[in-house]
């Protein structure tokens, strides 16, 4: 008997693991792919690595910041953001400096901006603007021609939705401090402190890709006696009132089953409730019938020339379906040999749609178009493959945050079952905020007090850590 199972060798598992790692406690990571990482992998093909999208480590969190780096030690390379928006065959600077963005698409439409962003500031200062979308969210910061411009057709590419469908708390949570008058104080004073994290310009990233962050931990808690057992998929979870049967299958099919005391999970949230195998309420299957996540592929390419020396580009323009496009060697020299760029072309998709169901080959064939028709140059292509990640993005669709709480009512009053990470409780967050409620769940396991992961908030910080400050 286990005292607890941690399923996903995502940032998230790892973490909590490594916090139980000293412990007397008897745990064990289950991950059904053949790596760690989640989400956070590299892909490695020969001398090629890949992220399945850039990663770009950031975190307010101090704790966790320091973890970040002690794994890493020598393997953290300071990396100078460089990143920019394609839109109408123009490159903006991101995050947009208002010059840029004023005037790279010609005095006729910058005064447009201007005015219209002048309309949408006064109908804020007399409170007349509704805010109940996020559209309503961006329009009243930046006005309607920067929204559709700079915001709406990238978002809608992600999202797969209107920007009317989506919360403003997501554009609160993930642009807030940023308005036009903070990008023009922080283009003018660079080096200002309280610096909105979008205007973060440098970052440290594991020397080998986001993915090395996370074989660093597996070994490090393999060292300790925690195993994380891999192509191990979970399919069931059995609750036998004081303990539970976790049913796993391995990559040629086999099933066997464990007990353990606990769980913690970071699998997908909807498809932990699919496994659950008890009685579950209506209401909890109404609200997870009423959630969906959004598919991402990633299409890798490495070719014989230098396009960019972008970290990565977001894709704005509504002409081609690509979302963003990063090449490797800008982030790290050791991703790939010299004179050989490592690319990965995003695309966001819903289970449905045609192109996850199109083989790789015709995928690879469409991105390699899109590719040529943004940078019109003569290359050649010496390996590209796909990667298909299912429930990548939880949609952050208007009301979606009720049916969570409907959810997350009904997780709590299941003894010794925690939800972490951001598939698990269907956060669209990042790893610090991963990292954070893989650690608060341990030390809750661990009795160190009585963390909610639940209460970590988009920056990676514990509730009652902010009020401290
Ligand atoms: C394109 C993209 C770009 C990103 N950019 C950044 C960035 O710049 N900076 C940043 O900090 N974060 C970024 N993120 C987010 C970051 O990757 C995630 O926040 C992080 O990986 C979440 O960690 P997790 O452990 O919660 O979940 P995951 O990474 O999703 O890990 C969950 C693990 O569970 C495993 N699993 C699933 N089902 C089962 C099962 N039934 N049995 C066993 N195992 C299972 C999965 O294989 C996976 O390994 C990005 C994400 C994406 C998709």
């Amino acid at each position: 008997m286990y005292d607890l199972i941690v399923i996903g060798a995502g940032p998230a598992g790892l973490t909590a693991a490594y916090e139980l790692s000293n412990s007397n406690k008897k745990v064990i990571i289950l991950e059904k792919k053949s790596q760690v990482g989640g989400l956070a992998e590299t892909k490695v093909f020969g001398n090629y690595r890949y992220d399945i999208g850039p990663h770009r480590f950031f975190t307010k969190n101090k704790e966790v910041y320091e973890l970040f780096l002690k794994m890493l030690g020598e393997d953290a390379v300071e990396v100078n953001r460089k990143t920019r928006i394609l839109f109408k065959n123009s490159y903006f600077d991101y995050p947009l400096t208002p010059i840029n963005a004023l005037f790279g698409l010609g005095i006729g439409e910058s005064i447009v901006i201007g005015f219209s962003y002048i309309f949408a500031r006064i109908k804020s200062y007399l409170k007349i603007s509704k805010i109940n979308n996020f559209e309503d969210w961006v329009v009243d910061r930046f006005g309607k021609k920067l929204f559709n411009n700079f915001f709406k057709n990238y978002t809608e590419k992600v999202w797969g939705i209107d920007c009317k469908d989506i919360g403003s708390d997501w554009a609160a949570q993930r642009i807030k401090g940023l308005s036009l008058s903070t990008a023009i104080k922080f283009a003018l004073f660079p080096n200002s402190k309280k610096r909105p994290k979008t205007l973060v310009d440098k970052f440290y990233y594991p020397r080998l890709g986001a993915g090395m962050l996370w074989e660093k931990f597996e070994d490090y808690i393999e060292k300790q006696g925690i195993k994380v057992a891999k192509n191990k998929k979970v399919t069931g979870v059995i609750n036998n009132g004081d303990s539970f049967k976790v049913t796993i299958e391995d990559n040629l099919g086999n099933q066997t089953s464990i007990d353990t005391k606990n769980i913690f999970f970071s699998n997908p949230l909807l498809e932990f409730i699919d496994i659950y195998d008890a009685e579950i309420p209506e209401s909890v299957i109404n609200s997870a019938e009423s959630l969906n996540y959004r598919n991402h592929i990633s299409v890798h390419v490495t070719i014989d020339k230098k396009l960019f020396d972008d970290n990565w580009i977001y894709i704005h323009s509504p002409n081609l379906d690509m979302a963003r496009i990063a090449d490797f060697t800008n982030f790290s020299d050791d991703m790939s040999e010299e004179g050989k760029y490592p690319l990965t072309l995003e695309y966001f998709c819903f289970e449905e749609d045609e192109i996850w169901n199109q083989d790789n080959s015709d995928i690879i064939d469409f991105a390699l178009k899109e590719l040529k028709n943004i940078f019109d140059e003569e290359f050649n292509v010496i390996h590209s493959e796909v990667s298909r990640n299912a429930k990548a993005y939880p949609v952050i669709k208007t009301g979606y945050q009720e049916h969570i709480d409907v959810i997350k009512n009904w997780l709590a009053s299941l003894h010794n079952i925690t939800a972490i990470g951001r598939s698990g409780m269907f956060k669209y967050n990042n790893q610090d905020h991963a990292m954070a409620t893989g650690l608060y769940a341990a030390r809750t396991l661990l009795g160190h007090g009585n963390f909610d992961p639940w209460e970590v908030n988009v920056d990676g910080e514990y509730h009652e850590e902010l009020s401290n400050n």
